[in-house]
C-alpha cells in the first residue's frame, strides 16, 4: 500500500496534458471573476467551464494524488471537513469545503488546489460511480442511506444498488458504517473494509433487507450502533474497527482517544471518528489528528454559535427525516425554534414531516416560522408537542429566555435565518 509521501506519487503538475492546463487556468480564472462579482464562491460555474473544455478534468487533476471521497445522505459535508483538518497533518488538502459536491464542485476544488497530493471531496451520493471513476480514490467513506427529498432523490435501495454495482471490484479501501444496512451491503462487494460504528438513529429506510427481502432485526431501538442481523441470509453487522465509546473514540488497536469537538452530538463523534479512520489509512496517527479535529467550530455556518441580545443561539441544519431525529439529540434541552421551507432547494413535498417522531421535543420551549411552519404545526399537535408561531426571527429572540436558543431548520430556512444573523460562520 501506498504511503504518504511515497516516491510513487507523482508530482500532480507535470503529468497534465495542455488541454487539461489550459482548462484548469480557466476554471481558475473563472471560479475567481465569480468571487469577485459576489456570485458565490465560483467553485461551479469555474468547474463547469474547465469540463466544457477538457471533459476529462476531473481525471486529469486527480492524476497522482491520493484522494478521500466522502459520500452518504447525511453527515457529508461535516465529515469531509473533519477529515480534511484531519489530513492536514501531512501538509494541505484540496477540498470542496463550500459544499459543491457534484463533479464541476470537485473540478474546481482541485484546479484550485495547487500540486498539493492530498484531497478530500464531498460526494453527492448520486455521483459517487462517476466520481470514483474520474478520481481513482485511496479512500472511499460511506456514512448511511435514508430517504432524501421525496420529489428528487432515488429509493434508498436503488441508491444502495448504485453503490453496491460502483464498487465492486474497485482497488480503494473503504472505510464503512458497520449500523447501517445499507451501506454495509453495499460496501461487502469489497473485501478491504474498515467498520466504523458510526451509528444509526433512523431505521425506517433498512427494515428489509436489501439482499434477500427478509427482516432486519436490531438487539435495540434506542441503541445507535446495536447489533442487527438480516432473519433471512448471511447480512449481519460487521464487527467495527472504530467504536465509540462516551466521548473517546476508540481505535481498532483498543487505545481510547477522547475527543473533544465544538460540534455537538453523538453522530458528529462519529463523523470524527470517520475522519480518523481515513486519516490513518493515509498514515495520520490518531493522536496528531485529534488537536485538528477539535480546531472546527462550524460548517458551512452550520453549528455556528452567535451572542444577540444575551441568547446564546445555536443554528443546526436538518434536512430529512433521519437528520432531524440527529439534530434533536444534538440539541441541547433548551428552548428550540424549528423553521421549514419547501423551496426548489429543499424538496417541495413536507409530508416527510410525517415520518420524524417530535416527541424529543416535548418538554422543550417550542417555536416554529418559516414558509411551512403550519405543517409543522399539525405535525407538532399530532405530536402533543405545544409550540408557538412566529413569523420573524427578532419575534422569537424575544419570546424566549436569555441563555441558549437551538435553532433548526431546513435548507433554505437555515440560509434565511443565517442571512438574518448577517452571515455568521
Ligand atoms: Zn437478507
Amino acid at each position: 500500500m501506498e504511503g504518504p509521501g511515497s516516491a510513487t506519487l507523482v508530482r500532480v503538475t507535470t503529468r497534465r496534458p495542455f488541454r487539461a492546463k489550459l482548462a484548469t487556468t480557466v476554471s481558475k480564472g473563472a471560479a475567481a471573476l465569480s468571487r469577485a462579482t459576489g456570485r458565490g464562491d465560483g467553485s461551479v460555474i469555474g468547474g463547469r467551464l474547465g469540463l466544457i473544455i477538457d471533459p476529462d478534468l476531473l481525471a486529469h487533476l486527480a492524476t497522482g494524488r491520493q484522494i478521500a471521497l466522502v459520500s452518504g445522505t447525511n453527515g457529508k459535508t461535516t465529515t469531509t471537513r473533519l477529515t480534511a483538518a484531519a489530513l492536514g497533518v501531512l501538509g494541505p488538502v484540496a477540498t470542496n469545503s463550500f459544499g459543491a459536491n457534484m463533479p464541476t464542485g470537485h473540478t474546481s476544488a482541485l484546479a484550485r488546489a495547487g500540486d498539493t497530493p492530498y484531497a478530500v471531496l464531498e460526494v453527492d451520493e448520486h455521483y459517487l460511480p462517476q466520481v470514483v471513476a474520474s478520481t481513482h480514490p485511496f479512500v472511499i467513506a460511506l456514512l448511511n442511506l435514508s430517504r432524501d427529498q421525496l420529489d428528487r432523490a432515488k429509493e434508498v435501495a436503488m441508491m444502495a444498488q448504485l453503490w453496491r454495482d460502483a464498487l465492486r471490484d474497485q482497488p480503494v479501501h473503504l472505510v464503512a458504517n458497520a449500523d447501517d444496512p445499507m451501506v454495509v451491503w453495499a460496501a461487502s462487494v469489497s473485501s478491504d473494509v474498515t467498520w466504523v460504528a458510526a451509528g444509526q438513529r433512523w431505521h425506517d429506510d433498512s427494515w428489509v433487507c436489501p439482499e434477500c427481502g427478509g427482516a432486519i432485526t436490531r438487539a435495540s431501538d434506542d441503541a445507535p450502533d446495536a447489533d442487527w442481523y438480516c432473519t433471512g441470509c448471511a447480512l449481519r453487522r460487521p464487527t467495527p474497527q472504530w467504536t465509540l465509546d462516551g466521548d473517546a473514540v476508540v481505535a481498532p488497536d483498543g487505545t481510547r482517544l477522547p475527543v473533544h469537538l465544538q460540534l455537538p452530538g453523538r453522530v458528529n463523534r462519529a463523523n470524527a471518528a470517520t475522519a480518523l479512520a481515513v486519516a490513518a489509512r493515509f498514515g495520520v496517527p490518531p493522536a496528531d489528528a485529534l488537536p485538528h479535529l477539535a480546531g472546527v467550530a462550524s460548517v458551512a455556518g452550520r453549528y455556528a454559535q452567535v451572542e444577540r441580545d444575551g441568547r446564546a443561539i445555536r443554528l443546526l441544519l436538518a434536512k430529512n427525516p433521519a437528520g432531524w431525529l440527529e439534530a434533536f439529540d444534538m440539541a441541547d434541552r433548551a428552548p428550540t425554534l424549528l423553521s421549514i421551507n419547501a423551496r426548489d432547494p429543499d424538496g417541495l413535498d413536507t409530508s416527510w414531516l410525517f415520518d420524524v417522531d417530535f416527541a424529543p421535543l416535548r418538554g422543550r420551549q417550542v417555536l416554529i416560522t418559516g414558509d411551512r411552519a403550519y405543517d409543522l404545526a399539525v405535525r407538532l399537535d399530532v405530536n402533543e408537542v405545544p409550540f408557538q408561531h412566529v413569523t420573524t426571527f427578532s419575534q422569537a429572540l424575544s419570546a424566549v429566555p436569555p441563555g441558549r436558543l437551538e435553532v433548526i431548520a431546513n435548507y433554505t430556512a437555515f440560509q434565511d435565518i443565517r442571512a438574518e444573523l448577517d452571515r455568521v460562520n
